[in-house]
């Protein structure tokens, strides 16, 4: 596709761009908010603009360039959209609904190259990275399908960038999109409302900390050793634990001071969750002294994964040890999982379990 997609470009670039095509600037203007504000996504439903421009637009650009396939909707009310680039490879976005606000997960690569084993994502590898406009875009469909097109966004709305792929290795689109989508003529999701969690790439972590405005950061870590996380994330092979505890030692001097970041930990059943393993991990962290707390997400399983999720009780009873040792710890309820929108889940599933759970 030739096309340039409207939907990545900063104001600024939208402007630039109208003006290289003979027209004034307002124009730039009045077609971001059309794209971005009002989340219109075909040049024909900007009826304020002349027809000749919305023509021209036509010939040189796109509004949009995703296509959804699919939409499932979860019984606890999570949505998951399986989209599809202009090129054919699978995107997937999650909304999920909860009670003071909504929060949307979105994918960073279609695919993903990591090869976590306890994820199902690595299983499709990477196809490769989205676009800031194609990061643009998951939201705005995930906000108009909840809400309709054209109304305000709540004021509510979280991003979290947890979907499908390492957000980190796509770096240069994820901020160029954190950025379109905080403009206060935009969406204006502001990065305090947004999360971004990384497997561990650790000079995009020392990056991010110096850049202003930036989103609050989570960090899976899966394992208190690095023979485990070697086993669970390879990426741990490139850089071990003792060097992401210090690139996150040194994130911790931009936080500001209600702020904590986040260790995301997948429990999985007689892998990781035992007592002592407990101990070891409150160990890691108090060891660096790191302002961060724990999120213990139990397994969300599929049919190709060797893992089961820890019990209610064990997931307990490691939080307990956790917080013993001072370690702030909360236990993340899984959303959407009987429809593959859960985390780890996404792998373009065309099926799900839906039909099976309604018979019985
Ligand atoms: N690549 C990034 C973001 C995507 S995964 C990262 O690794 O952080 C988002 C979170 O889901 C990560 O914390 C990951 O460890 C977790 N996760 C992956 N597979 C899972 C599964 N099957 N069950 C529960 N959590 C899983």
């Amino acid at each position: 596709m030739n096309h340039l997609h409207l939907a990545g470009l900063t104001q600024e670039e939208l402007v630039s761009f109208v003006e290289e095509l003979g027209e004034p600037a307002y124009r730039g203007r009045q077609i971001f908010a059309a794209l971005q504000h009002r989340r219109l996504r075909a040049f024909d439903d900007v009826s304020d603009l002349p027809k000749a421009l919305r023509a021209k637009l036509r010939e040189q650009a796109t509004a949009s360039s995703l296509t959804v396939e699919s939409r499932y909707i979860s019984e606890d009310g999570t949505r998951r959209y399986l989209m599809k680039t202009h090129d054919n490879l699978p995107v997937e976005t999650v909304y999920i609904p909860e009670e003071h606000r909504d929060t949307i997960c979105f994918s960073s690569q279609s695919g993903c190259p990591l090869q976590c084993s306890f994820c199902l994502t690595a299983q499709l590898g990477l196809l490769r990275s989205l676009t800031a406009g194609e990061i643009v875009e998951q939201i705005i469909i995930a906000l108009n399908d909840a809400y309709g097109i054209s109304v305000k966004t709540p004021r509510g709305t979280n991003l979290v960038g947890m979907g499908a792929g390492e957000p980190f290795l796509a770096f240069d689109s994820l901020m160029k999109a954190l950025r379109i989508v905080s403009d206060p003529k935009g969406l204006h999701i502001v990065p305090n409302r947004v999360t971004v969690s990384t497997a561990g790439v650790v000079p995009r972590i020392r990056e991010l900390a110096t850049i202003p405005g930036r989103p609050h950061l989570a960090v899976s870590l899966a394992a208190p050793t690095d023979e485990l996380r070697n086993v669970l994330m390879p990426i741990n092979k490139k850089w071990p634990l003792s060097e992401l505890l210090m690139a996150c030692k040194e994130f911790e001097q931009s936080l500001k001071p209600t702020e904590r970041f986040t260790f995301e930990y997948v429990m999985l059943d007689g892998v990781n969750d035992s007592d002592e393993q407990a101990r070891q991990l409150a160990n890691l962290i108090n060891r660096y002294q790191v302002r961060a707390k724990v999120n213990l997400i139990p397994h969300n399983p599929a049919d190709p994964l060797p893992y089961r999720p820890s019990s209610p009780e064990r997931v307990d009873k490691f939080r307990a040890i956790l917080e013993s040792k001072g370690v702030h710890t909360f236990i993340r309820k899984p959303r959407g999982r009987d429809i593959y929108a859960a985390c780890g889940q996404l792998a373009a599933r065309q099926e799900t379990n839906l039909i099976q759970l309604q018979g019985g």
